[in-house]
């Protein structure tokens, strides 16, 4: 996930308008409402909150605070201070997070809006589908929410709307754990992708060169160096200022889970095939992240999280499952947008071509 010169775009699937700066720092606009977000939780969450909490809550936890706070942890762990690095936090139609750094202009950090409402809105759902997993409504429910953010969301770059919104928020009925669960793992996944994008400006200021025959051993590298930063943040930060909760501490796994089913739905509903990918797939990013987890280093209690994930990897099946036999029954025509998706792929061959001067 790094965005310099030649704009290569880490998850590789939208690739934004020719490089420039001003495209990328500016481009795409807010859909962004924090009034209209306090009144759907005092809506769907009556008797848990007042709308003083909930201010409280958005001032203490918010992306700016965790990006102070990773780089807090960059200076401490590598003597790194990037001062200099702004945060940009617009809707850009994609779900990936980049970083921008072509040592000309000041260096940024994008974390897409769709991002966050998309990764919470997932964790929501896979919670709660876990968590229900015998109840049939709740069962079909969370598995066409889950499908529709796939489909709508992660491959063609639209934002869920209200309609979607109040469904899942149907779905959840006022389920509070699931709330705080989705909404625990939400920050250590915010923490890990900020540190992971910090990090590939770590490795330009100390100048490691990375050979272009192997570009995804600094996506590996940054992805050691995310990972180490918030197990630290867990083991450090405890008590009444605990910022990120031990029992997330398997929540980047889930996120390149979270990637993986994007890329299988896209594969079953679409035969998308990545070809001439460069960069590592989720799977093999997450076998690297274990063996960091693993490092007797890290030193606290893992039950929670590892039933956490364990239940959570019960439904990532399942919705494997479901997903290939409802397409191989010719269930699914009615979610399949595949004229859109062909237009888009040769967009993207198009811009590929132009980008690699052919
Ligand atoms: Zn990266």
């Amino acid at each position: 996930m790094e965005k310099n010169g030649n704009a290569h775009h880490f998850w590789g699937k939208f690739m934004l308008p020719p490089d420039d700066y001003e495209i990328f720092k500016f481009g795409g606009n807010s859909l962004k409402d924090e009034e209209r977000g306090i009144k759907t939780m005092l809506k769907y969450f009556p008797s848990y909150f007042t709308e003083e909490q909930l201010k409280e809550n958005i001032a203490r936890y918010n992306l700016q605070t965790m990006f102070d706070i990773v780089k807090r942890y960059f200076a401490k762990e590598y003597g790194y201070i990037g001062t200099e690095i702004e945060l940009s936090n617009l809707y850009q139609s994609s779900i990936n997070s980049y970083i921008y750094n072509d040592s000309v202009n000041p260096t940024f950090i994008h974390i897409d809006e769709l991002f966050e409402s998309t990764v919470m809105g997932f964790l929501l759902a896979m919670f709660k589908w876990s968590k229900d997993f015998e109840n049939p409504e709740i069962y079909g429910e969370c598995f066409r929410y889950i499908l529709f953010l796939m489909n709508d969301v992660c491959i063609f770059g639209e934002m869920q709307g209200m309609d979607a919104n109040h469904a899942l928020m149907n779905t959840l009925n006022g389920d509070i754990q699931i709330l705080q669960l989705a909404e625990d793992c939400y920050w250590t996944i915010v923490v890990f992708s900020l540190a992971h994008e910090i990090a590939h400006a770590y490795f330009a200021s100390i100048g490691r060169k990375y050979t272009k025959e192997h570009p995804e051993k600094e996506e590996y590298d940054a992805d050691m160096i995310a990972y180490h930063i918030v197990l630290k943040i867990i083991m450090e930060e405890k008590g009444s200022d605990t910022i990120l909760e031990e029992y997330t501490y398997l929540a980047p796994m889930i996120y390149m889970d979270f990637f993986d089913l994007y890329y299988y739905t896209d594969r079953v509903l679409y035969k998308t095939v990545f070809r001439g990918w460069q960069h590592p797939a989720p799977v093999k990013r997450k076998s690297r992240l274990f063996a960091v987890a693993d490092n007797d280093d890290y030193d606290f209690d893992t039950s929670d999280g590892n039933h956490l994930y364990s239940g959570f990897l019960d439904v990532y099946d399942e919705f494997k499952d479901q997903l290939l036999m409802k397409m191989e029954k010719g269930k699914l025509y009615k979610v399949l947008r595949t004229e859109k998706r062909a237009l888009m792929r040769r967009r993207v061959d198009n811009e590929q071509k132009r980008s690699n001067g052919i």
